[in-house]
């Protein structure tokens, strides 16, 4: 038995785990980690029963009297969930890479709409997650009118309940970016709400927790806009989670199926850092596209915006020597290298010799060459726009001069993918930069090929999404970093496509440390990269974009003074030697999110090397230190401590750094200090 078992485990560690009881109509979906209850009732009804760690014993069950079901969604007039009668078509099971999926097949009593319901359990993943399919088995088309992504009603337990979010960077609501929110849900108060998506006001996510620390996290995979919301419901006493697509109004032919954007619905226990890592973890193992480069991700890079659009070969070869000599390895050509934004091809008068050249002199000094493209705008007397005006969406969003394409428009679509396939082939390119405002473009135009009534999520999943698919599947090789003038379209969905985010855009040293304290509870240290425009260094400056994803000077190489060129080599060495470490290390926010006259702080811990590092940082405040209490080690080892910013080192023991901490001189305003703490054999 005890071989049996170890084998199952090496070759298909979930495949024992999903169980179903025909007399019941009741599935038990296990991966070890996590268990997860759904049932056909005796009143035909599907529901959703229980959510449970087996680890530690929490539940997470159905309100009693409140059914609940994976279900939520209008077709019409005709609403399906949790009262809905069903019938069970088929069901089955299948292994999945890193895990296995539960498919259940409802059609209902009416024989109105058949529904596919996807559940994946991951290893080790205290995670479900869902997907459902609807198909319109009615003779007539219909519109399907609300998708709910994470339908869901818990049992409040007598429970008070925390909730948690994050904003997102957003050029409308400029105060506040990557500022994370905490809120004590009030029985019958006003909900919790996460508005998400491209130019939405929140990353893609929420947690709950009640007083004991027994915690839920949620996240959605779509880029267009969306509405979430979290309330606790007296006197039943249950708290309602919903995270609704926006002006839904998609069309359904008769015999079409219309796809409700996966959810993921994951436990944990303790604070929101942890609810943070386990989300990370989960990301990083199921959803995001893997880092390119695993020894040397995340990136040092340079982006030409020092220039703004007056670029020329000439000073970009120059930038390029300087860039390889510090030891960078990724160098961007940001906005202005085309003729014009939707004339994709180089500007002669900036590229006399031609981008390519430029593009194989970066690649012969070791480094990535990445493009700026905007992938859906355009100027106005662009040559695609001159023959095609029509191409617009109904709304602008006037990105340096350019009007907005509509990528759900089917010519569109094909012509930015023929653009974007040629321009990585004529310019070997390895990098995109996309970017542009507003990547879920509004388009209500009847002439276009989507329907009128349904952009949101038409130019998101059939318009945005759709589009860089199909250039991925032709072009794997190169690699994606998402920015629209910022972090704007920070979800689960974006993950899947790009291998960075970045978070605030050149919005200084506190803007960038702000982006990165803010978005690393919903997303790893990749997805936070940070463009610092600073001419002149300290390591204040330097150490304010060190923390998190790829790290992008947006300055000029050749105008700096030697002495901060030598210490711009020394920070890049500093950080490559971090890198890895954080990448994979669990964040703590050892501090309030950093603000002018606080001195903020933020660690990493690194299970495997049972390392840590952290950044504590003094910008304006009147203190003059700080006790670091470090997190995550283990209370019975032994550390050595020692700093970047003096030469003593101390011995300390787990214990002693988690409790009394270490007191960090910080004599000055505007200085960091980068602590590390190893274990001592
Ligand atoms: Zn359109």
């Amino acid at each position: 038995m005890k071989l049996l078992l170890a084998t199952v485990a090496c070759t298909a560690p979930l495949l024992a785990q999903f169980h179903f009881d025909p007399e019941q109509s009741r599935w038990t979906l296990s991966n070890g980690r996590i268990q997860a209850v759904f049932q056909l009732t005796p009143l035909s009804t599907f529901e959703f029963q229980s959510l449970r760690d087996l680890r530690n014993g929490d539940a997470w069950l159905a309100p009693m009297g409140v059914p609940t079901s994976p279900i939520r969604l209008r077709l019409d007039d005709r609403f399906y969930g949790a009262q809905t009668l069903f019938r069970l078509v088929d069901h089955s099971v299948a292994a999945i890479p890193g895990g296995q999926r539960q498919t259940i097949l409802l059609e209902d009593s009416h024989a109105t709409a058949l529904f596919r319901l996807d559940l994946e359990l991951y290893a080790d993943q205290p995670v479900l997650r869902t997907s459902l399919r609807v198909r319109n088995l009615q003779s007539r088309p219909a519109r399907v009118r609300l998708a709910d992504m994470l339908p869901l009603n818990l049992d409040g337990a007598g429970e008070t309940f925390l909730a948690f979010r994050v904003t997102q960077w957003n050029i409308l609501y400029s105060a506040g970016e990557f500022q994370p929110q905490q809120t004590t849900l009030k029985p019958d108060g006003p909900a919790f709400q996460v508005l998400s998506g491209a130019r939405g006001r929140h990353c893609g996510w929420l947690a709950v927790r009640d007083e004991s620390r027994r915690g839920l996290f949620a996240g959605w995979e779509f880029d267009g806009r969306a509405a979430a919301s979290v309330s606790q419901v007296s006197p039943m006493d249950y708290v309602r989670f919903s995270a609704q697509v926006q002006n839904l109004n998609h069309p359904l032919q008769p015999g079409q199926e219309f796809q409700v954007p996966p959810a993921f619905l994951g436990l944990f226990r303790g604070d929101w850092d942890e609810a943070g890592y386990r989300t990370q973890s989960f990301v990083e193992a199921v959803l995001a596209k893997p880092a390119p480069d695993p020894d040397r991700f995340p990136y040092v890079g340079w982006d030409s915006w020092g220039y703004l659009t007056n670029l020329h070969e000439d000073t970009l070869r120059r930038e390029a020597e300087l860039a390889a000599r510090l030891g960078i390895e990724l160098f961007i050509v940001d906005l202005g290298w085309a003729r014009s934004m939707g004339d994709w091809y180089a500007d002669p008068k900036k590229f006399p010799s031609g981008l390519r050249a430029l593009s194989d002199y970066v690649h012969s000094l070791g480094m990535k060459f990445g493009l700026h493209f905007t992938i859906a705008e355009a100027v106005p007397d662009s040559p695609v726009l001159r023959d095609n005006p029509d191409w617009t969406s109904s709304e602008q969003y006037f990105y340096h001069g350019a009007v907005s394409l509509c990528l759900s428009h089917q010519p569109v679509k094909e012509w930015v993918i023929e653009q974007a396939v040629r321009i990585i082939d004529d310019y070997g390119v390895d990098w995109i930069l996309q970017d542009g405002e507003n990547m879920v473009k509004e388009c209500t135009k009847t002439t276009h090929t989507h329907d009128p009534l349904d952009s949101n999520y038409s130019n998101a999943v059939h318009g945005l999404n759709a589009v860089i698919a199909e250039i991925q599947r032709r072009r794997p090789q190169v690699h994606w970093e998402n920015c629209e003038n910022g972090g704007n379209m920070m979800t689960f969905n974006m993950v899947r496509f790009y291998v960075t985010s970045i978070t605030n855009d050149a919005s200084g040293a506190l803007g960038a440390r702000r982006g990165v304290f803010g978005a690393t509870y919903p997303f790893s240290p990749r997805y936070t990269d940070r463009y610092m425009p600073e001419q002149r260094l300290d390591t204040y400056t330097t150490r304010s974009y060190m923390f998190g994803g790829p790290w992008l000077f947006m300055n000029r190489l050749t105008e700096m003074q030697p002495d901060d060129l030598a210490l711009a080599a020394s920070e890049v060495q500093l950080y490559q030697s971090l890198r890895s470490r954080i990448r994979n290390g669990k964040v703590f926010h050892l501090s309030a999110w950093p603000d002018e006259d606080r001195i903020e702080a933020i660690q990493s811990y690194d299970a495997a090397s049972d390392t840590a590092v952290a950044f504590v940082t003094r910008h304006d405040s009147d203190d003059n230190s700080y006790t670091l209490r470090l997190r995550g080690l283990r209370a019975r080892g032994n550390y050595l401590v020692r700093f970047e910013g003096f030469p003593s080192t101390l011995t300390m023991t787990g214990a002693q750094l988690l409790s009394e901490g270490v007191l960090i001189p910080l004599p000055l305003p505007r200085t960091t200090e980068i602590i590390h703490a190893e274990p001592l054999q």
